[in-house]
């Protein structure tokens, strides 16, 4: 159960401890450019295993890959603070287009799961890199809204007083800026939200929703702007999204990957809630959605689907 992960800075790296800390995998190979940089990461990360599991944990190059389960992938620019994901794609797809075929290279076989951003574009583009190398694209996973999923039921779960481990709810769409908190979804011991808030006294207004609404969706604008960077959140859901994979645990998470047709929108990568197992997405979901999460998730995919042209058109990462 060997585990890559190519780009070992703050979010790499952490998915690396998390995996120690959770037991997830045997032996985790880290790499990135700067070659130092992974070496210090896994030698701070190795000593923490004699408080946690078993695993091996040391720097490489993509040669070690050989026999990976999984390849995470977060190399690539930080986002800086005002800066919106978007505007990272220029430079993190030049950085693809050189990694993919490496790791591929050297982990045929290998499952990857992207978590630079923007990242639903760069799925997209890890996709149809990896195709090259006769990948099919159930193989190739992008954290999505996982995270964002994440800090929805967290902050539902504080407002209603519930490990939010047992608040159920998505995000869906684009991680970013057009993402789509699902309210009709979010239920709680089987009850929709507003009748579990209701029969409680508690309140689930406009200005609730709006305020968990903008906590949410400016999550990481507001990390960043205090301590540079994200990757406590991500670097956990990456461990889990690992987990699952290893140990075909057949789990419902916010991933995305490439399909054919997003509510009406064509060949296109936003987050869904996603069937994952052993050999990477099993089966696709389109929850019922009330008519306004409809037409803001068309919206969402729609402008992943523009980026993704305006690429094209560029010619530069076809
Ligand atoms: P970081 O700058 O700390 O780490 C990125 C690493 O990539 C650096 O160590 C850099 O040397 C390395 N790198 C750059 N080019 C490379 C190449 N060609 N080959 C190998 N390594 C290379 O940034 P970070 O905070 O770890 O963020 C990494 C990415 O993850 C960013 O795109 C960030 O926006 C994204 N991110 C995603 C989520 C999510 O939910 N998906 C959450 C937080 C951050």
């Amino acid at each position: 159960m060997k585990i890559g992960i190519v780009g070992s800075g703050f979010v790499g790296s952490t998915a690396a401890y998390a995996m120690v800390m959770n037991g997830v995998g045997r032996e985790i190979i880290l790499i990135d450019q700067d070659h130092l940089r992974a070496e210090s990461e896994a030698d701070d990360i190795f000593h923490a295993v004699p408080f946690a599991h078993p695993l091996e944990i040391r720097s490489g190059d993509y040669p070690d890959l050989a026999g990976c389960r999984i390849v995470i992938i977060a190399a690539g620019s930080n986002q800086k603070e005002g800066e919106t994901r978007l505007q990272l794609l220029g430079r993190n797809a030049a950085i693809f287009r050189q990694i993919i075929p490496q790791i591929l290279t050297h982990a045929p076989q290998t499952l990857l799961l992207v978590a630079t951003n923007p990242v639903d574009v760069m799925t997209h583009l890890t996709a149809r890199f990896a195709a090259e190398f006769g990948v099919p694209s159930h193989r190739v996973i992008g954290s999505g809204t996982t995270l964002d999923t994440a800090r929805f039921r967290a902050l539902l779960g504080r407002h209603v007083g519930v490990d939010s481990r047992h608040v159920h709810g998505y995000v869906l769409g684009e991680h970013g800026d057009s993402e789509v908190l699902t309210w009709s979804l979010a239920t709680i011991a089987g009850i929709p939200l507003d009748e579990f808030c209701e029969t409680r006294d508690l309140k689930m207004d406009d200005q609730v929703r709006h305020d968990i609404d903008h906590a949410v969706r400016n999550a990481a604008y507001h990390i960043i702007s205090g301590k540079k960077a994200t990757y406590y959140g991500i670097g956990s859901a990456l461990a889990r999204i690992v987990d699952v994979i290893l140990h075909d645990q057949r789990a419902i998470m916010t991933v995305c990957t490439p399909r054919a047709d997003i509510v009406g929108v064509k060949n296109v990568t936003v987050a869904l809630p996603h069937l994952l197992g052993g050999d990477g997405v099993i089966e696709t979901f389109e929850p019922p959605l009330s008519q306004g999460e409809l037409e803001k998730l068309h919206q969402s995919a729609s402008l992943i689907r523009r980026i993704i042209d305006d690429l094209d058109q560029e010619g530069k990462h076809s």
